[in-house]
């Protein structure tokens, strides 16, 4: 049976002092249990003071991207094989803020998913449609475009991975899917994984979850917990989240 994943992302926020209070707070405030997985995604920099507050924990953390490339000329990329060595377990590709502000197409984001793989980091794969797209109807063409691109790439991998739905107009502006259409969005993502055995891949909802809505979505057949953004950053809201 599929267990419940809630993982934060904090964008890029946070500075030394910061993060040790709210890493703090959060190891300290977790209970695990099972069944119930919690992690955070935070910027580079920090993954080092990450790795050293929670490891030993039961809390997981990653990055918010990752390099497709494994090593050499390409100043500024960031490899999976440095990730691992940071004890990342996972790594967030494909989110809405990296396809539109720098330019990571599907198959860009289908060779990180990739390169996440090799290394044995899980990527988290974000799908999700634009404002415009919901109003045209053509939400379904779009995410199952986007996840097709990285079933593809990862061929019998793809069991490894975790994707979240993340409607792009839902994202950091408050507004937020219902349970409603959340589920439907869901249940068409689960459908295409299970038809690439992949059917037992957590489908994470993300777009401006609150402690005061998170139970409601996640108490639907299809949405096993959420990428959180700015709810992520203050340890009560983002542990209220995580016990919803
Ligand atoms: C995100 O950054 O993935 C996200 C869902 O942000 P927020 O929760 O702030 O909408």
């Amino acid at each position: 049976m599929r267990g419940k994943l809630v993982v934060g992302n904090w964008k890029m926020n946070g500075g030394l002092a910061a993060n040790a209070e709210l890493l703090s707070e959060i190891a300290a405030e977790w209970r695990p249990s099972p069944g119930r997985d919690l992690a955070v995604c935070v910027p580079y920099p920090y993954l080092g003071q990450t790795q050293g507050a929670l490891a030993g924990t039961s809390i997981a953390w990653g990055a918010q991207d990752v390099s497709e490339h494994v090593s050499g000329a390409y100043t500024g990329e960031v490899s999976a094989g440095m990730l691992a060595e940071f004890g990342c377990r996972f790594a967030i590709v494909g989110h809405s803020e990296r396809r539109q502000h720098f330019g990571d197409t599907d198959a860009i984001v289908a060779a990180k998913a990739r390169a996440a793989m090799a290394a044995g980091i899980t990527p988290i794969a974000c799908v999700g449609e634009t404002l415009a797209e919901r109003e045209q109807r053509v939400t379904e063409t779009v995410v199952l475009r986007q996840l097709d691109a990285i079933l593809s790439a990862l061929g019998d991998g793809a069991a490894e991975l975790v994707v979240a739905y993340e409607p792009v107009w839902a994202i950091g502006t408050g507004r937020t899917a219902s349970p409603a259409e959340a589920q439907a969005v869901h249940a068409t993502l689960r459908a295409r994984l299970a038809r690439t055995g992949a059917a037992e891949v957590p489908v994470l909802y993300g777009g401006s979850v609150k402690a005061d809505n998170a139970a409601a979505l996640f108490a639907m057949a299809d949405i096993d917990g959420g990428l959180i953004g700015g709810a992520s950053l203050k340890a009560a809201e983002f542990l209220a989240i995580a016990r919803a």
